[in-house]
């Protein structure tokens, strides 16, 4: 049984009220995402089209009066598998890329975060703007259950901000926020060993203004990503796996495969990091993971200087592929 209560769909059966609207954010999310990533190439450029789309139209829609639910991990779940969709569409990501490298470079702000920042703001408003006498009595009430779950979910919120009250300015509140939402990515990413060569944004929870939808772009993404296909996390287009470059090993010389050793360290491709002028690093030596990050935008590099690095990447790892085939 479904009633309607301010435009929103409350379970009058049942333990979940919000079952029915959870379930609609999940399909209404599928619907904007799936529309998303059937555009067509029609002189747009879609990966900024992509993120325009999905920040400004699908997420007001999905996540309306999220602020005042107690929504299930199992649903937020299902909308972070969406949203990787859509970031994966952006950043021409395989399908098994990590979602933290969507919310680092696509800037797409995890689920759980996108409610925690809009609860955080509903709570400053009531309790510092001139509301409704009777909100403010309903608010006080239910911060003073002990039982309520929403209560709990705000009291949750506030001490991962540290703070006793969410009070101070409007724009402090929101900065707080926003950094316990930086926090859960970097902690995410720290434990990806396969995102160690990413650079950290250069602007939290925004598309990263080097992205845009060409192949070069796509190659530079896949590098930062740490999946730039190279058959060493799963098999290459060509459905080979390598543990170990084939280049060197036909040389004779064991050496894990990973970005970073194609692009820093491998000799096959020496005279293009030479023409290019990318830096070179012995084999297994401790500096070519972090020349790596440094080269693929960890030493602050422009859009422009990015798309020309992306361009020597491409060219590179083209050619490190026909050499190891
Ligand atoms: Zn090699």
């Amino acid at each position: 049984m479904v009633g309607k209560y301010l435009g929103i769909d409350i379970q009058v059966k049942g333990r979940n009220l919000i079952k029915g609207r959870e379930e609609k954010m999940v399909a209404t999310a599928q619907r904007y995402a799936n529309a998303i990533i059937g555009l067509s190439r029609n002189g747009l450029d879609r990966a900024v089209a992509a993120h325009t789309l999905w920040e400004r139209c699908a997420i007001p829609a999905v996540l309306y009066c999220s602020e005042v639910m107690v929504i299930s991990k199992v649903a937020l779940d299902k909308l972070d598998r969406i949203q990787h969709m859509v970031a994966r569409y952006i950043l021409q990501l395989p399908k098994s890329s990590a979602r933290v490298a969507g919310a680092l470079d696509a800037g797409l702000m995890q689920m759980k975060d996108r409610v925690a920042t809009r609860t955080g703001l509903f709570v400053w408003n009531i309790q510092n703007k001139k509301t409704d006498k009777i909100l403010k009595a309903v608010f006080d009430s239910v911060m003073r259950s002990p039982q309520d779950p929403w209560a709990s979910q705000v009291k949750a919120l506030k001490a991962a901000v540290g703070v006793h009250q969410l009070d101070g300015s409007k724009r402090l509140v929101k900065s707080m926020l926003k950094d316990v939402a930086v926090g859960n990515i970097l902690q995410q990413k720290r434990e990806l060993t396969s995102l160690s060569c990413m650079p950290q944004p250069r602007k939290w929870f925004k598309l990263q203004d080097h992205v845009n939808d060409s192949a070069e772009i796509g190659t530079l993404n896949r590098v930062r990503a740490g999946d730039a296909g190279l058959g060493n996390r799963r098999p290459n287009k060509a459905g080979q796996f390598h543990s170990h470059c084939p280049y060197c090993l036909s040389l004779g010389k064991t050496v894990k495969l990973s970005e970073h050793h194609v692009l820093i360290e491998c000799q096959s491709v020496s005279y293009e990091r030479n023409q290019f002028k990318v830096p070179e690093h012995p084999i297994n030596s401790p500096g070519s993971k972090y020349a790596l990050r440094k080269f693929i935008g960890g030493d602050n590099a422009g859009a422009a200087e990015l798309h020309e690095r992306a361009r020597k990447i491409h060219r590179i790892l083209t050619r490190w592929q026909d050499i190891s085939a």
